[in-house]
């Protein structure tokens, strides 16, 4: 998976310039040219990073970076003016990984998108890593109130089991071991039904809707998201 990255620059023709460069470097951009839009739109989507310049219409730079990280942590690097040292001691308190001062080499820009990118792997992993661990050593998985007991082979939600065929089962238990992760329809098959599986491709929705009809629309959640032309996932909580 490409890094996807939200430039916030209000400067059109500089926007325009860097996301040509990113997009030339192989990730894949998305732009906001204010505050708000910006705040709205990293709320919404997950980012790897986020270069997001201070000066900016609607909602300033560093109240975006403020709001944005009571709610997630994404990397922000910050683009500042040139002798705003105020700007760069605020911005790097309010959990900026970096800044870089305009105007700027765009070599320099891309050589510190990939330290940030780096580190953000490196921090991924790590997190992944302790959160499999919690899972396989407590043998259950959960979502909200959600609780999938393997070794039990049990689900419940608020304590209220859930009865659940194999393969339902099998499928809630690959989402929710794969959480915050988009699984295509043919991976699902493929984990559900097996590689050498013939039938109807379409036997994953099928699975995905008795998963909705008795746990989302049982107990009123929406945790089966679907992503069109992508597959489906299973977010937060
Ligand atoms: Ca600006």
């Amino acid at each position: 998976m490409e890094p996807v990255i939200l430039i916030v620059e209000d400067e059109e023709k500089l926007a325009r310039f860097i996301e040509l460069e990113l997009v030339h470097e192989g990730y894949v951009v998305k732009k906001a040219a204010d505050g708000r839009s910006a705040l709205d739109l990293a709320l919404s989507e997950d980012f790897d990073l986020i270069l997001l310049d201070i000066m900016l219409p609607e909602l300033n730079g560093l109240e975006v970076l403020r709001r944005l990280h009571n709610e997630k942590q994404t990397p922000v690097i910050l683009l500042t003016a040139r002798d705003s040292v105020m700007d760069k001691v605020s911005g790097l308190d309010a959990g900026a990984v970096d800044y870089i001062t305009k105007p700027f080499a765009i070599e320099e820009l891309l050589a510190r998108i990939r330290v940030a990118l780096k580190f953000r792997h490196a921090q991924t992993a790590a997190e992944e890593s302790a959160a499999a661990d919690a899972a396989s050593r407590s043998g259950t998985l959960s979502w909200g109130s959600l609780v999938l007991d393997e070794k039990g082979r049990k689900v419940t939600y608020g304590g209220q089991e859930i009865v659940l065929t194999n393969r339902e089962f099998l499928m809630l238990r690959i989402l929710l071991e794969n959480r915050d992760i988009v699984l295509s329809r043919d991976t699902l098959l493929d984990r559900v039904c097996g590689y050498d599986y013939i039938g109807e491709t379409n036997i994953v929705d099928v699975y995905i809707r008795h998963l909705r009809t008795k746990i989302d629309e049982a107990f009123g959640v929406r945790m089966i998201q679907t992503v069109r032309g992508a597959g489906y996932v299973i977010r937060g909580e």
